[in-house]
């Protein structure tokens, strides 16, 4: 295994850099990400702010001169100083809330982690919620231990072709630019286990992911000692067929729990972050069983340590194979569960109207003692959509509870947004987040200052979107309208809005197209222009998605909207920062209820961007009439055109009567006062209420905790 980075020799003085660099804990505090920017600001943006790729690229002289200039030993002794202190136990939120339960590990299982860019290992959503969720349980000191894939492709890369068709395509990881390491069991030698797959034995190695106290661990398949298409089973995150996704299920799982015994963990709990790693049930009952214990006392002892959480309110979206494909790749993985398997099968049979099949969001609700949804309508949506598991049981006894979703508010705030927040909120604003009234100070920011913030940090977002306009044009020489659709003709100064994230059906995107000479009156008014930036990619399968995008992209090719239509392409958690945080208005128009909660738009509004939203997932508990916009058609239900058409047209009125003149209103020093009303309301009330110190507190309170005083 030397597929990992070593980096060429470092000053004696900085030694420590290559521990900052590899420790993921760098990325959400602002000591440790000067050393890496101040180090030379060219190659940190060259090296799309990776540490480690910036290590192995800078040049030795500029390490040399750093080691002898005060001020960067300054940042770089107190980043180290800081992360010194990080590590020394005692003092954390967790350990003094639970003393009774120190010396515990809860195992979090998810088949993507969103924690940078550097390390490509998530598609959307779901992963950036598992990856706040791990760095929001560092700054807490909840013991947590992730366990994931290790995808040497990735999830793809998007381009677009002239039509605007999505192609997809996959790059490996260039090992020694990822923050990873090998994985060493408690005898030093690198982690390596079998997990029996169909009538065979896959070797797992592992990678080990720092994140502050929180460590991740990733399965690999892609070893010599495999069979190629063994070797394949990692290697792109939802890339195949219903074959391939269950065979990597059941490494998840099944793998996931040997791992963890041949590193020597025992956790206390284990969270399922959603139905892909139910398997984990399985390696655990036939451990049970090993040790002397029935079937029942077995499921019950389980039960009392698994927490589960399901984030799918669309019926289709929840992973079952036909039992079929179970036997056949569980075939090697029974062992002394063997009379039992078919007590074990029926944890998973569930009828979601195409049949009786194995269905993994029905095995992880069977056997998670403790199981929530992700906002509080979404607790409402799968007390329903799961009725038939619990026969005459009534709606609200249910057992799915709600933890609505979070973001970690470190990560996803701008930094001169955070410097602000230390001049007006006091130096120590992040230790108490989740304090709403900490939140009541935004009222007292004066307007200019937070308008000057909001407008440079629309500038940057033009600067990027610009730069990539420009690579695209040199790169891949396309045409002269793509350049415009990429975003070169928007305004600095003109109300932008932001809609990027998945592409699917339900998600609605070209909602705002559905009248297009309303939509190009508003965009072209005079004197007030408006303008839309779009990203997303599509799932490579969703052909009904990639038309979305399509028609969208044709949008912002057509001279009709005078390219004030973007599109920015192949969005990922780099792009998210920049839209997020310098758009003006974040839009979303789901048809509901199928946002499970959504988190873009958290993370816009703790930036002052305000939330245009459906009163879908989050936003029907988090708009407070003040803080953004409701868009409300007043239908609902079967008739979809019916409610596209009436949601565009309340759409376009809030536009046309509340959202422009808000924010074109404008003092003798050009400042909105109007609109910073609505920027500061939005901080105030979403940063404390969906910040992940929130959501991570209540999981430990609500699912961790009492698991542990059960087991
Ligand atoms: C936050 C985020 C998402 C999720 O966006 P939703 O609006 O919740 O669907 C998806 N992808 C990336 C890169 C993100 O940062």
């Amino acid at each position: 295994m030397s597929r990992y980075s070593t980096f060429p020799p470092i000053p004696n003085r900085l030694s420590r850099l290559e521990e900052l660099a590899t420790d993921l804990w760098w990325s959400w505090h602002p000591d440790a990400r000067n050393v890496f920017r101040q180090l030379d600001y060219q190659v940190w943006r060259a090296t799309a702010h990776n540490p480690v790729r910036m290590l192995g690229a800078i040049p030795r002289d500029i390490l040399a001169a750093a080691a002898k200039d005060p001020a960067y030993l300054t940042h770089y002794d107190r980043a180290v100083a800081a992360l010194d202190a990080e590590r020394r136990p005692g003092s954390s939120w967790w350990e003094q809330r639970f003393p009774q339960h120190s010396g515990q590990v809860i195992a979090y299982f998810s088949a993507e982690f969103a924690l940078h860019q550097s390390l490509p290992i998530y598609a959307g959503g779901l992963g950036v919620l598992a990856g706040d969720h791990c760095k929001e349980a560092c700054d807490l000191g909840v013991p947590l231990v992730g366990v994931g894939f290790m995808y040497p492709q990735g999830y793809f890369h998007q381009h677009l072709s002239a039509e605007g068709w999505q192609e997809e395509s996959y790059e490996r990881l260039n090992w020694a630019d990822a923050p990873i390491e090998p994985a060493l069991m408690p005898d030093g030698r690198p982690c390596l286990t079998a997990v029996p797959l169909g009538d065979r034995s896959v070797l797992v190695a592992v990678w080990r992911v720092r994140i502050g106290r929180v460590t991740l661990y990733l399965l690999d398949t892609d070893l010599e000692e495999n069979a190629p298409w063994d070797r394949e089973l990692s290697a792109r995150l939802y890339g195949g067929n219903q074959e391939t996704r269950i065979q990597q299920e059941i490494i998840l799982g099944i793998g996931g729990v040997r791992v963890l015994r041949a590193l020597g963990i025992t956790p206390g709990v284990f969270h399922l972050n959603e139905g892909h790693a139910g398997f984990v049930v399985l390696q655990r009952i036939r451990d049970l069983l090993e040790h002397g214990s029935t079937f029942d006392a077995a499921l019950d002892g389980i039960r009392r340590s698994t927490v589960f959480t399901t984030h799918t309110p669309v019926p289709a979206g929840h992973d079952a194979f036909p039992f079929h494909l179970v036997e056949k790749h569980l075939a090697g993985a029974w062992g002394t569960l063997g009379p039992n398997r078919e007590k074990f099968l029926a944890l998973g049979a569930y009828d979601n109207g195409g049949g009786v099949l194995f269905n993994m969001t029905a095995l992880a609700l069977r056997s998670a003692g403790a199981t929530n949804a992700v906002s509080q309508l979404h607790g409402r949506v799968t007390r329903a959509m799961f009725a038939p598991m619990w026969p005459n049981v009534p709606e609200a006894d249910r057992p799915v509870s709600a933890i609505t979703n979070g973001v970690h508010v470190p990560t996803w705030i701008a930094g001169e947004l955070a410097d602000l927040f230390s001049k007006h909120l006091g130096a120590r604003w992040r230790d108490r987040q989740d304090d709403p009234a900490l939140w009541d100070g935004v009222l007292s920011i004066p307007d200019d200052e937070l308008w000057a913030v909001r407008q440079s940090l629309r500038r940057y977002l033009f600067t990027f979107v610009r730069e990539r306009a420009r690579q695209r044009w040199i790169e891949e020489h396309v045409g002269l309208p793509r350049v415009v659709a990429a975003g070169t003709l928007l305004e600095p100064d003109a109300l932008t809005i932001g809609f990027a994230r998945r592409f699917a059906g339900y998600k609605r995107p070209e909602l705002v197209f559905h009248d297009p000479e309303r939509l190009a009156r508003i965009l072209n008014a005079t004197g007030r222009p408006v303008q839309i930036i779009f990203a997303g990619k599509s799932h490579p399968a969703d052909d009904i998605g990639k038309h979305h995008l399509q028609h969208v992209y044709r949008r912002a090719l057509d001279p009709l909207f005078a390219g004030r239509i973007a599109f920015v392409d192949d969005y990922d958690l780099h792009v998210a920062h920049f839209l997020v945080q310098g758009c003006d208005v974040w839009l979303n128009n789901p048809r509901k209820p199928l946002e499970a909660s959504g988190t873009s738009g958290m993370k816009a509004a703790i930036n002052g961007v305000p939330h245009l939203s459906i009163g879908d997932g989050w936003w029907a508990e988090g708009f407070t009439g003040a803080n953004g916009w409701t868009i409300d058609g007043g239908t609902s239900g079967e008739n979809w055109d019916e409610t596209d058409a009436a949601d565009a047209a309340a759409l376009y009125r809030l536009l046309e009567e509340d959202v422009v003149p808000a924010f074109y209103a404008r003092n003798a020093s050009r400042v909105p006062h109007r609109w910073m009303g609505v920027v500061k309301e939005a901080i105030r009330t979403v940063a404390p209420r969906f910040s992940a110190r929130r959501m991570v507190k209540e999981y430990a309170e609500k699912m961790y905790a009492s698991a542990l005083e059960k087991t």
